[in-house]
This record gives C-alpha cells, sequence and structure tokens, in this order.
C-alpha cells in the first residue's frame, strides 16, 4: 500500500493517482454502457491507390458515443478496453457492426474491396478466434474474403509461434491479414519472413517527415523495397500533403491512408463520398 511506504507516497497517491483512478473507473463505466446500450460506432477511413487515387478499401474505427458529452477516441478507451478485458466484447461488436455496414454498402450497389478490422492483443489470444469470427461473418452474411485483420507488431511478437498458428488459421478461411504500425513496435525480421501476412501498414510517424528528413524518407524507402521483396502490399498512414503522397509513390509505395484523401467516415457519409468521388490531383 502506498501509505506504508511514508506521507510523500502516500499525497502523491491521493492527489494524483486517485484522479487517475477515477478517470479510469469513469472511462470503464461509460464503456461498459455504451456497449450494453448499442452507442459503439464504427466509421470507416478510405484507402486509395497512389497511382489513380481510387478508393480500394477502408479500414473500421472504433468510435464510443457518450450521451451528452460526444464521441470518445478509441486513444482513450483502448487501453482500458483491454486491461478490463471488455476489449473482446467491444472487437465483436465491431466486426458485426462493420458486416452490416457491409451488406448495406453492396445492396446499394458499392463494391469497397477488402474491408479491415483492427485486432486486439487479448483478442489475438482467443484460441478460439477464427472460429468466432467465421462465425458472425456466416451470422451477418459476410464472405471471410472481403475481410483483412488489422494487428499491430506487438501483438505478434507477444508470441510469434502461436501468433504464426493463428494467423495461418484465419489466411486459410480466405481473411487477410495486415501488419499494423509497422516501424513502431519490435518485429524480428527473421519472422516478419514467416509471418503469414499480406499487406505492411508503415506507421504515420514515418510519413510525417518524409520530405524534411532524408534519413525518413531512406528508412520508407528501404521497408517500400522489403515488402515487395517479401511479396507484400505496402499501405502508407496518415498522408496530409501532396508533396507527401508524391514521395511515396515515386518510392513505389502503392496504397495510402490519410487525412489528404479522406478523414473517418460513417458509414452514410461514405456512400454520398462514393456517390460524387472528390479526386484528388
Ligand atoms: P490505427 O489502426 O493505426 O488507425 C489509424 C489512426 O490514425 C486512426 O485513429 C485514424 O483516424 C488516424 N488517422 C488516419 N489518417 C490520419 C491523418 O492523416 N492524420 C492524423 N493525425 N491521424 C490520422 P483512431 O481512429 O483514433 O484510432 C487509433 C487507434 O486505435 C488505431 O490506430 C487502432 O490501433 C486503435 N483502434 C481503432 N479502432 C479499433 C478497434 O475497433 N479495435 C481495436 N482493437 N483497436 C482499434
Ligand atoms: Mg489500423
Ligand atoms: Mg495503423
Ligand atoms: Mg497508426
Amino acid at each position: 500500500h502506498a501509505k506504508s511506504k511514508g506521507g510523500h507516497n502516500y499525497q502523491f497517491f491521493n492527489e494524483s493517482m486517485n484522479r487517475n483512478a477515477v478517470r479510469r473507473l469513469q472511462v470503464e463505466n461509460q464503456l461498459r454502457q455504451a456497449l450494453r446500450n448499442n452507442h459503439l460506432r464504427v466509421v470507416y477511413q478510405p484507402k486509395v491507390s497512389l497511382t489513380n487515387f481510387n478508393y480500394v478499401g477502408v479500414e473500421a474505427l472504433a468510435r464510443l458515443q457518450i450521451p451528452g458529452v460526444g464521441m470518445m477516441s478509441p486513444i482513450e478507451f483502448i487501453p482500458l478496453a483491454e486491461e478490463t478485458g471488455l476489449i473482446i466484447e467491444m472487437g465483436e461488436q465491431v466486426l458485426r457492426q462493420t458486416c452490416r455496414d457491409m451488406r448495406h454498402w453492396l445492396e446499394q450497389g458499392h463494391e469497397l474491396g477488402r474491408v479491415a478490422v483492427n485486432l486486439s492483443a487479448k483478442q489475438f489470444l482467443q484460441p478460439d478466434l477464427t472460429q468466432r469470427i467465421l462465425t458472425i461473418l456466416a451470422e451477418e452474411q459476410v464472405s471471410p474474403h472481403a475481410l483483412e485483420l488489422e494487428i499491430t507488431e506487438g501483438v505478434v511478437m507477444d508470441d510469434p509461434e502461436h501468433a504464426i498458428t493463428i494467423m495461418t488459421e484465419l489466411n486459410q478461411h480466405g481473411i487477410q491479414l495486415a501488419l499494423d504500425d509497422f516501424g513502431t513496435g519490435y518485429s524480428s525480421l527473421a519472422y516478419l519472413k514467416r509471418f503469414p501476412i499480406q499487406t505492411l501498414k508503415i506507421d504515420k510517424t514515418f510519413v510525417d517527415d518524409i520530405n524534411a528528413a532524408e534519413r525518413d524518407r531512406n528508412m520508407v524507402a528501404s521497408i517500400v523495397a522489403m515488402a515487395h521483396n517479401l511479396g507484400l502490399n505496402v499501405v502508407a498512414e496518415g498522408v496530409v500533403n501532396h508533396d507527401q503522397a508524391a514521395t511515396l509513390s515515386r518510392l513505389n509505395c502503392e496504397y495510402a491512408q490519410g487525412y489528404l484523401f479522406a478523414k473517418p467516415l460513417s458509414s452514410d457519409a461514405l456512400l454520398e463520398q462514393l456517390n460524387a468521388p472528390a479526386l484528388i490531383h
């Protein structure tokens, strides 16, 4: 206990940690309520081809709608959702909602390519993950071939052998895999060679200074070349200006995401964009 460590620590506990604990409890309650009351929302950020700027797919991103407050970002609730285990229920709700929206887009005549959903560490550790996902897809009548899962390096490097087993299983059912936020975690190149993934997503932090810093540009060039040598697709994250897009294209990066092309959009807003695509040149 903090108290047994002396007055100074006790005071620290009182003021700063207590406030933190209250905030965490608040977010946890908001998350529980949102899951119970169907207040979880999913927005979709398009991925574009850097050759013709066509949409090639979208990524589903979770939002929490707090009544009277507004939308809460996953940055705020994902870590807590992980700790409390609520992430399992949340992740399944995101996947189910995404499937429903995919069916809606299809009915409206839009074939959006693959739709990517992010997977958390806890979800990934479930031994029956593949079955759980296949069940949701079957219930919502969506083909596994229409789904891509994004996992971060940290998730797969925690237990690489187990990760390879699960990833192979998912692949065998037609689900594609992308390594998210690539370059920010630690992936051993030996494992990268063995992971049954189809796509590398270069983290935004490398894209930010791609024109300002030669080192960042060289880094991206190397990642793209390595990915292509391994037969992987490359997506650059967080592209905000034309110069970045042009440099990425010159470095042979074929796909990108970012505010330059589109922010995350509600299902309806996405359909509107698709009906009136704004081409960027
Ligand atoms: P991520 O998967 O790397 O998603 C990209 C994040 O960058 C998203 O933030 C997106 O809105 C933001 N972004 C995209 N383009 C730009 C840009 O040009 N500039 C800037 N500044 N930001 C951009 P978001 O939606 O807040 O999500 C943050 C992270 O939370 C995601 O990172 C992902 O790791 C996690 N996350 C989101 N939804 C889910 C989910 O349903 N399940 C799980 N397990 N994690 C999720
Ligand atoms: Mg992602
Ligand atoms: Mg990412
Ligand atoms: Mg990222």
